[in-house]
């Protein structure tokens, strides 16, 4: 098994109003390669923590976060950024894309900031585009797009270097079921194809079915769910 991602005995805690609320507690967690791993929970119980430790945005008050054969909390701040670029995948609730670039734009983004030729990087977002079924789409701006034509531009953007690691935040929560399932099916079919892993987090138990594993937060704490003895997996 190769693995991509290691967290060992992560922990966060914030203080509000005199009180410490422990967002993570004591989290180990091992990620193989090719895996995709839906994360389920209420609201407050630590699911955006645990991503953005995990993706190197938020850094842990203990413990640590390896990606491969690097600990990502021990590089600078602008190394860690490159090493995001170049490894990992982001896709957010609400978009984030840049409103003032068209859709192709926002896909070649990271490829351009990477020092990939423009050429070359504006050729394999239109790629991209396509495989998100949006090549029609890909001189629109975001205030152009429906939310799910949007989010899917996010997917293209977030899989267009080819991460090893794809992390999506509640990438749902904004959407009606019809523009969430074609969400879904271009994460799976792009993760898939490119083999790289992904931690999903959704407060929606339905979309578990979408992943080889599921793991359940309640309070900052993980609990692995088996999804079925009986089939034996
Ligand atoms: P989820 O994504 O599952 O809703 P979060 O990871 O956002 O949960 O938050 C976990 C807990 O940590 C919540 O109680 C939340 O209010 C708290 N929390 C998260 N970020 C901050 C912050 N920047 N400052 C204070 N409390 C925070
Ligand atoms: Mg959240």
């Amino acid at each position: 098994m190769s693995v991509v991602l290691e967290l060992t005995g992560v922990g966060k805690s914030y203080l509000r109003g005199g009180e410490r609320i422990h967002a993570l507690r004591e989290f180990d967690f091992v990620l193989a390669a090719g895996e995709f791993v839906v994360v389920t929970g209420p609201s407050g119980s630590g699911k955006s923590t645990l991503l953005h430790i995990a993706g190197g945005l938020d850094a842990p008050d203990t413990g640590t976060v390896r990606f491969r054969d690097t600990d990502v909390w021990a590089m600078g701040a602008n190394a860690r950024s490159a090493f995001r670029r170049r490894n990992l995948g982001f896709v957010f609730q609400f978009f984030n894309l840049v409103p003032m670039l068209t859709a192709v734009e926002n896909v070649s983004l990271p490829l351009v900031l990477d020092g990939v030729p423009a050429r070359v990087a504006d050729e394999r977002a239109r790629t991209l585009l396509g495989r998100v079924g949006l090549g029609a789409r890909a001189e629109h701006r975001p205030a152009e797009l429906s939310g799910g034509q949007m989010q899917r531009v996010s997917v293209a953007r977030a899989m267009v270097a080819e991460p090893a690691l794809l992390l999506a935040d509640e990438p749902t929560g904004n959407l009606d079921s019809g523009s969430s399932a074609e969400v879904l099916a271009v994460v799976r079919e792009l993760a898939a194809e490119q083999d790289a892993a992904v931690i999903m987090v959704t407060h929606d138990p339905a979309m578990v079915e979408f992943g080889s594993r599921h793991l359940g937060l309640v309070d900052g704490r993980a609990h692995e769910l088996v999804p079925d003895a009986a089939d034996g997996r």
